[in-house]
Parts: C-alpha cells; structure tokens; sequence
C-alpha cells in the first residue's frame, strides 16, 4: 500500500477582530490508498477544521497537506465532501441532484452521465430518478448524496458527521450500506465523527484527537477475526469492546 494523502504538521488558527482561536495543532498522519480512517475527538475540538484543510477550503492553514502527490489546493477533483445533511436540493428530482457535481465541475459528459445512471442503478435508486428528495427517506437520500459526489469520480471521500443527523437505527443501516458503496467502489475514505461506535465498526484505523486546539492523541489499529467485514458484524465482536473502552478513556471528554 502506498500513501495517497500525507498531513504533515498541520496547525490552523482562526483570526477575529477580538482573539485568536488555535483550532489545530501540528497534526502528522498519513491515510493509505483504499484505507477507512475515522477522526475522532471531543465536541468543538477541531474535527471540522481539519477536514476542511483536507479538503483544501481553507487556505490559511500551516504545514503541508498533499493527496496524490500534489499540493492540497491542486486536488480538488481528487476530493469527494459529504456533510451531515445531505445537501440534496428539494427542487430537483434525484436525477438532477446527482448530476449536480458533474454540473459544478463542468464534467457532464455523456460518459460519466452513464456511470452515474448506473450508481443509481447498482444502489437501488434508478428507478426513484425522478422523485423529489422529500419523497425518499433518510437513508435513501443520504445513497442519494453520496451517489451524487461518487459520480465525479473522487479518489477520497471526506465524510463530516455524516449520519449524525438520522435517527439511530436509520444510521445502523445507512452505516452498512455507504459502507459497502464505498468499498466496492474501492475509494479512500476519512470520516469525522464523535461517534466512537461509528469510528470502530467502519475503520481500518482510528485517529483520536485532544481537545482544542487538536493535536493527535493516539491512532488505532483496527482489526477483526471476521471472514466477511462489515460495520454490523464488527459491533458483535468481543474485540468491539476492547476496542471502545481504550478509545473511549482516551477521549477528553470525562470531567
Ligand atoms: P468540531 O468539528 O470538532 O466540533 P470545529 O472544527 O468545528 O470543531 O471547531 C473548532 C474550534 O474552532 C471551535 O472552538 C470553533 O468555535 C472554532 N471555529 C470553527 N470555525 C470557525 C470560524 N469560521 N471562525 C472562528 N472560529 C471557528
Ligand atoms: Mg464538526
């Protein structure tokens, strides 16, 4: 395996007129080609930030971050963003959302408007193209989102809080089933979250973060005795549990 993004020291201030908030502070770590690397951390301790530097939104951070050998602002076509809500625009039909991405980049070709038919199709949306997003459910429109930032081809996926905004057993289910999306599709994938459950059950390492301003506090090799993986059957293991409690003391979050 070789390294398809490298962060090297990474540290992030945010300016107001008043003060000066240190959010991140020399973070190194690298995220191999294929690999699931979930962020965990306290509340407000940078979570967000650091994926956004990842994603090259924010400019005026200090270290280097490189993905696939270049320069992280160079990247942007290399980069999948995937945010709690889904992001879908209610006056468009499904369709019209997915090719929303293809729209942005100026990429709508007949070619990659096939591919994304047939991501609607693999992923059981085809036949809702035509929906509005209202009429799906949760789960349904979050396949939606991440069908729509599949569809330019990224080489990593950024998800922040991605399914925090659905209801438990919606998001054990949506969990499996982006999951298998992505690792079918054999994409890198970084997932911010303050679920540590979440974290374990659908990574192959677990970077906990301190509190503000983040520094890296311990990474977490992840592995399960399981013929076939996925998030579900990992949260049965005994290793689970073992596997929580040490990321759980970890987390700066007990008074
Ligand atoms: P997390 O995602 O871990 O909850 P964030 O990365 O959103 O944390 O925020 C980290 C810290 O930076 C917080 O204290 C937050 O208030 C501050 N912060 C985030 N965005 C901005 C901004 N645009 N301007 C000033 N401060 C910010
Ligand atoms: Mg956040």
């Amino acid at each position: 395996m070789s390294a398809i993004m490298k962060l090297d020291g990474i540290g992030m201030k945010y300016q107001s007129p008043q003060d000066e908030i240190t959010a991140l502070e020399n973070i190194t770590f690298e995220v191999e080609k294929g690999e699931f690397i979930s962020i965990v951390g306290p509340s407000g301790c940078g979570k967000s930030t650091l994926l956004s530097v990842m994603a090259g939104l924010l400019p005026d951070y200090s270290g280097s971050v490189e993905i696939c050998g270049k320069k992280v602002a160079e990247t942007a076509a290399e980069i999948g963003y995937m945010l709690q809500s889904d992001q879908l625009f209610q006056w468009r039909s499904v369709w019209q959302n997915v090719l929303l991405g293809l729209e942005i980049r100026r990429m709508k070709t007949a070619e990659n408007m096939e591919y994304a038919k047939k991501l609607l199709k693999t992923y059981g949306l085809y036949e809702f193209s035509d929906k509005r997003p209202s009429e799906l459910s949760g789960g349904m429109r979050q396949r939606a989102a991440l069908i729509r930032t599949l569809a330019v081809r990224p080489e990593i996926l950024l998800l922040d809080e991605a399914f925090s905004a659905l209801d438990y057993q919606t998001r054990l289910a949506v969990c499996e089933d982006i999951y298998s999306i992505i690792k079918q599709e054999q994409k890198t994938a970084v997932l911010v979250t303050h679920d540590i459950s979440e974290a374990i059950s659908m990574s192959d390492r677990v970077i906990v973060l301190t509190k503000r301003p983040a520094t890296v506090r311990s990474i977490h090799k992840i592995s399960f005795d399981l013929d076939v993986r996925s998030p579900m059957a990992c949260r049965e293991t005994a290793q689970f549990r073992v596997y929580f409690n040490d990321i759980w003391r970890e987390l700066d979050v007990h008074v």
